[in-house]
C-alpha cells in the first residue's frame, strides 16, 4: 500500500520525507520506479510530492506525483540537462538592492522571465532602505512603478534594522516559497530576522563544482513558526531560461507579449522585422526601453548589438 509525502530534504543520493500524516522518515528511490520521462540530473527535489511505501527502516520512493511547477538551471555550463533545484514552489522572492550591490534591471527581468516560464510567482523585495540616498530612490520609484503596471508585487525593507518585515511574513505566511537574489543584498539577514537560527545557503555555487556531475548540493525546505516553509537551495541565482527556443523568449516577459499582439508578422522576434508593434511600444515609452533591452540581451546572448 502507498501513502502520499512532501520531501523535504536531498542530498542527491538519500531524502527525507514528511508524509501528509506527519511523520518525518528517511528515504531511497525503489530500483523500479519509472524515470523514463526525466531529463534532469536528478530525479528528485525538495518539494516534490511522491508516493512511498515502507521498507524496513528506511522508506522506498515509489512514484514522483505530476509537479505543478518547478525551479531549474542548467546542470553544467555546457549541458542540456537541467537541475531541478525545487518544486511545487508558491513563490520566489527576488530581494534587489538599487546598490550595496547594484542589482541590474537585466539581472531582475532575466528571473522574472524564468519564473513566468515555469509558473513561478514573483514578489520584488527592495532591500536596504536606509542605506539610498534621493537619485537611489528616484531608480527605485522607476523600478517600482513598471513592475507593478505588470503585476508584480513590490515591498521595501530595511531588512537589518526590522524595517517592512510584518509584509514579508504576511506574504510568506502558508505558503512555500524560495529566495533568491545576488550575493550580498540580504537574503540571510532577511531570513533570519524574519525567523532567528535559519541559516540560508543561497549562494552560487562555484563553476568548479558544476563541472563535476557529482555535485554535494543538498536542498531543504524549513518550517516558518508563523506557518509556511523556505526552500533553502544552493543556486538559485542561477535560475535561469534553461530550454527556452529564442522564438518563445518574448512570451515570458508579460509587457512585450501583450505588445506582440499587434505585430504584423506572428512569429516577430521583435528585432528587424518591419511591423513590430513591441519596437513600436518601446519608441513610444510604453514599455521600458530596459526591459527591451533585458529580453534582447536573453537572445542574443549579450547586450551589445541592440543598445
Ligand atoms: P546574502 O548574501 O544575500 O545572504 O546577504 P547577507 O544577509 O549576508 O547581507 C550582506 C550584508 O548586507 C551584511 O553585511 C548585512 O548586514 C547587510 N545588510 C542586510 N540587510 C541590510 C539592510 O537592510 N540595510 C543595511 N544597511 N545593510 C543590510
Ligand atoms: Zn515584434
Amino acid at each position: 500500500m502507498s501513502n502520499t509525502a512532501t520531501i523535504i530534504r536531498s542530498t542527491g543520493m538519500q531524502y527525507t520525507l514528511r508524509t501528509d500524516d506527519g511523520e518525518v522518515l528517511t528515504a531511497h528511490i525503489k530500483g523500479k520506479m519509472r524515470l523514463e520521462d526525466i531529463r534532469s540530473t536528478n530525479p528528485l527535489a525538495v518539494g516534490d510530492r511522491v508516493l512511498y511505501e515502507a521498507d524496513g527502516d528506511e522508506a522506498a520512493v515509489t512514484e514522483l506525483l505530476p509537479r505543478r511547477n518547478c525551479v531549474v538551471r542548467r546542470a553544467t555550463n555546457l549541458s542540456k540537462e537541467t537541475h531541478v533545484l525545487a518544486a511545487n514552489v508558491d513563490q520566489a522572492l527576488l530581494v534587489v538592492t538599487i546598490n550595496y550591490p547594484v542589482t541590474t534591471a537585466v539581472f531582475i527581468d532575466r528571473f522574472l522571465a524564468s519564473a513566468e516560464a515555469y509558473d513561478v510567482p514573483v514578489v520584488l523585495v527592495f532591500n536596504k532602505m536606509d542605506r539610498y540616498d534621493l537619485a537611489h530612490l528616484d531608480e527605485l520609484a522607476k523600478f517600482k512603478e513598471a513592475y507593478i503596471r505588470m503585476g508584480y508585487p513590490t515591498i521595501e525593507i530595511a531588512a537589518k534594522h526590522d524595517l517592512g518585515l510584518e509584509q514579508v511574513r504576511d506574504v510568506l505566511k502558508d505558503k512555500v516559497s524560495v529566495v533568491a537574489g545576488h550575493s550580498g543584498v540580504g537574503k540571510s539577514t532577511l531570513i533570519n530576522h524574519i525567523q532567528p537560527g535559519l541559516n540560508l545557503r543561497t549562494d552560487e555555487i562555484s563553476d568548479a563544482n558544476r563541472t563535476g556531475k557529482h555535485t554535494t548540493t543538498y536542498a531543504e525546505m524549513h518550517p516558518f513558526d508563523f506557518g509556511g516553509y523556505i526552500i533553502d537551495t544552493p543556486g538559485i541565482r542561477g535560475f535561469g531560461l534553461t530550454g527556452i527556443p529564442d522564438a518563445e523568449v518574448g512570451h515570458y516577459f508579460r509587457d512585450i507579449f501583450a505588445a506582440s499582439a499587434d505585430c504584423k508578422y506572428p512569429n516577430c522576434r521583435h528585432l528587424r522585422e518591419p511591423g513590430c508593434a513591441v519596437k513600436q511600444a518601446v519608441d513610444e515609452e510604453r514599455i521600458a526601453r530596459s526591459r527591451y533591452h533585458s529580453y534582447v540581451s536573453i537572445l542574443t546572448g549579450s547586450d551589445a548589438k541592440y543598445r
